[in-house]
């Protein structure tokens, strides 16, 4: 066998690997004994080992001092939300007032289009991309027959055009220059989470602001796994979650982008809370709503502080590793994948993620020849073999090396046993 496929080498990469400490920051899942090869960071990161000390923190807190954990010592709770925001700018390339902590990522999605989805007569119409993950479709659909709008007309999705069913950045093209004067909103993800595609989001926005449409984005699959530079590139909004790439738990609370220039727009309309409003007079409990600056005056709930703590452990990891170490090693990491399935299982496997490296982050979704009896046994094969991936109907097992806590060697692992179940 060719010297780069064998195992020899893929413990030379993960002995090379300057992140390779990072794996020891986690709790790997044991199957029989051994480490789980988990591949499914993009669906439940792992926990970081320094989450659980959050979260006793501030059970000890409450335990000794209640109420008075609101105001004393640096982690007290009246700012919690403020102990993450900084790194979470990092993560997303935006400033910090540009960004929040709050809610889950479906919430936030509505409470941004209640701001930034303003269809009139002449522009009604939302533009997404065909088979979005259905929460993104629930909420657009809702939108536009919350405003009296119909979705048979006002809801327009770009249809995947490429032999995979990725969508090409001409059909996108197309599409916003075709319907761009009757798009109030372009809601976009920045990685599809099915085929893996990421988008060009600089290209997008600039294209759907040209046409006087505004923008946010999905990025839910984005954050943690490709580089983002939401304030540079000025969409209008984003939202996303922080139990995937980010590793905050499950049901972590999420985040939310929304660009500078809006920082002190009270003309939007909002559905405001009392967490929204100005922090300095929050308290003097006036009937006037009065919103902070930036995208904490779009909070409504004093900050669940249970629900952030695992967030504070895994974002000193982020800002340890960095978002540029990670992306070199994903980049390294999925490639090493790509090479490894088309060398060595493409009687197998198809890959439908996109071959150009812009166009993914670490996910590689992959068709299992022979369709879904074939797939499910795949699946079900690996599983029992400790190697966990993620299904999606009909036939594609998509399978996300993570920089943070995965290594070539899992690649390999992962290699060996779908040629093992294939030679049964
Ligand atoms: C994971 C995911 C969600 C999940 O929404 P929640 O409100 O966190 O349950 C939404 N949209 C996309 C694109 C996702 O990948």
């Amino acid at each position: 066998m060719n010297e780069t496929l064998s195992l020899a080498h893929a413990t030379a990469l993960d002995a090379a690997d300057p992140l390779r400490h990072l794996r020891g920051q986690y709790l790997i899942p044991q199957h029989n004994g051994a480490d789980q090869t988990y591949f499914v960071g993009n669906s439940l990161g792992l926990q970081p080992k320094g989450a659980k000390a959050m979260v006793q923190e501030v059970m000890d807190l409450w335990a000794s001092i209640a109420v008075e954990g609101h105001f004393t010592g640096p982690t007290h709770w009246m700012n919690y939300h403020r102990l993450v925001r900084d790194s979470l700018a990092r993560v997303v390339g935006a400033l910090p007032g540009e960004v929040v902590a709050m809610n889950t990522l479906s919430v936030n999605l509505h409470l941004m289009m209640v701001s930034f989805y303003r269809p009139s007569q002449q522009r009604p119409a939302i533009l997404m991309e065909a088979g979005a993950f259905p929460t993104d479709r629930h909420a657009v659909e809702a939108q536009i027959r919350f405003h009296g709008f119909n979705p048979e007309t006002d809801l327009i999705e770009v249809q995947p055009d490429e032999a995979n069913g990725t969508i090409s950045m001409a059909a996108i093209e197309r599409a916003i220059a075709e319907h761009g004067a009757r798009v109030a909103l372009v809601l976009w993800p920045g990685v599809q989470y099915r085929t893996g595609q990421v988008f060009d989001l600089d290209a997008i926005t600039r294209l759907a602001r040209a046409q006087g449409a505004n923008i946010g984005f999905d990025l839910a699959h984005s954050v943690g796994n490709v580089p983002l530079a939401l304030h540079d590139i000025a969409p209008d909004f984003a939202v996303w979650c922080h139990y995937k790439y980010l590793n905050a738990g499950p049901g972590a609370v999420a985040g939310c982008f929304v660009h500078e220039r809006h920082a002190n727009d009270t003309s939007l309309p909002r559905f405001a809370g009392w967490w929204g409003h100005e922090q300095a007079t929050r308290f003097q409990m006036a009937p006037q709503f009065v919103p902070e600056l930036g995208a904490e005056g779009w909070q409504l709930s004093n900050p669940p502080v249970l629900g952030l703590a695992p967030l504070r452990a895994s974002l000193a990891l982020f800002d340890e590793a960095g978002m540029p170490a990670l992306r070199d090693k994903s980049l390294q990491l999925t490639g090493y994948l790509e090479t490894m399935v088309r060398a060595r299982l493409a009687p197998v496997l198809d890959i439908i993620t996109p071959a150009e490296p812009e166009r993914r982050g670490c996910q590689l979704s992959l068709r299992v020849s022979g369709g879904r009896a074939q797939g499910r046994s795949l699946f079900e094969y690996l599983q029992a073999a400790g190697v966990l991936g993620d299904w999606r109907e009909p036939d594609v097992i998509r399978i996300s090396p993570t920089p943070m806590y995965n290594g070539y060697g899992d690649i390999h692992r992962f290699v060996e046993e779908v040629e093992r179940w294939a030679a049964a």
